[in-house]
């Protein structure tokens, strides 16, 4: 993979279409610990491709999480062959940096001879060949939406169901500030095409693992509020991990339990994860107060009102850094107002 300055522009619909159109074998990338958007952007684009009579294989590191397995089509989402394979293209899909796409995925994906990078990361490192990144649009999957209804390719069920999943879980169910008129015109449109809105949001939402309501319990335990009520946190030992059984996928979303507390600014989830390095999720509801930029200073990123870290532990003392920073950017945002 090239990573050379002349590719920081944006590629135009066209010449991705291009690329699409002019190669045979795709193989189609996401993040580790993979969400809605990411394996959605997957089986979003990797069946329109499929249509197309293209071969294609969807890798992710972490293979299919469970609570995804509804989507239809899923089953084709690997975990990463030992090997590397005889492939033309490689694109990845709503992952901000390379070295995100994990290192099996990397080497199994290593025989491409081009890379494409589409994402909606602010702070996407624009690596690959060919770029398509839009920061404004709420998820990747809106951004294949464009993509596809643009250059007229084909939009099996698969590919349909897998952008409303992409969508929906990216934006908070079409809650979050980054949802716009075109983001429901482009839902309206799914609809239209044929999406099942109640058993699509039932099998998104309404199922649960019981384990993952024991996880909530668990993190209520250690529920923290600042004393000025601006920050809340909660943390996850690995040890509770290991007793409940849980799965990465167990804990998407419950951050927004603690956003949502009246007075709370920034939300932060700590995690310790079995490797030891500790996984840190932040949400903010106050443009001034960029959990991105805070991520950053821990070499994390995302989006400003939602980014991650993974970093070195002991989980006390990454705890303690990062709430010092956010500590600092509401004191200074406090003092500005
Ligand atoms: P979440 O908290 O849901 O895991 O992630 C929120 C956002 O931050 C997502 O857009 C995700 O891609 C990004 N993010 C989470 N963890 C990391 C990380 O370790 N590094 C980077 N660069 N981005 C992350
Ligand atoms: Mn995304």
């Amino acid at each position: 993979m090239s990573d050379t300055p002349e590719h920081t522009q944006n590629a135009s619909f066209a010449q991705v279409g291009d690329v699409l159109r002019d190669h045979q074998s795709f193989v189609l990338l996401s993040h580790v610990r993979p969400d809605g958007d990411a394996i959605g952007s997957q089986l979003a684009l990797g069946y329109a491709l499929m249509a197309l009579g293209k071969s294609v294989r969807l890798i992710n590191e972490d293979g299919l999480p469970e609570n995804l397995a509804f989507l239809p089509g899923s089953e084709r989402i690997e975990s990463p062959p030992a090997e590397p394979f005889d492939v033309e293209v490689a694109i990845a899909l709503d992952t901000a940096t390379y070295p995100r796409l994990g290192e099996r995925a990397l080497h199994a994906a290593s025989k491409a001879g081009l890379w494409v990078n589409i994402d909606h990361h602010i702070s996407n490192t624009r690596y690959g060949d060919v770029i398509l990144i839009d920061s404004t649009s709420p998820a990747t999957g809106q951004i294949l939406y464009d993509l596809i209804t643009s250059l007229g390719l084909p939009m099996p069920a698969e590919t349909r169901d897998a952008i409303y999943v992409a969508v929906s879980t990216d934006t908070g169910s079409f809650q979050y500030p980054s949802t716009t008129a075109k983001t429901y015109d482009m839902a309206a449109d799914l609809i239209r095409r044929g999406v099942n809105v109640g058993a699509i949001n039932s099998a998104t939402y309404d199922e649960s693992p019981f384990r993952r309501l024991e996880l909530m319990r668990a993190l209520l335990n250690t529920l923290e509020r600042s004393p000025d009520g601006m920050v809340a946190h909660w943390l996850l030992r690995d040890h509770v991990r290991v007793d409940l059984g849980l799965m990465p996928e167990d804990s998407e979303g419950l951050i927004d339990f603690i956003r949502a507390i009246r007075g709370v600014r920034v939300a932060v989830f700590f995690e310790e994860l079995a490797d030891g390095k500790i996984r840190v999720s932040m949400r903010s509801k106050d443009r001034r107060l960029d959990v991105c930029k805070i991520a950053a200073e821990f070499g994390g990123g995302g989006h400003a009102l939602a980014a991650g870290i993974r970093m070195k532990g002991p989980l006390d003392v990454a705890k303690a850094a990062v709430l010092d920073s956010i500590r600092r950017r509401v004191d200074e945002v406090s003092r500005e107002s």
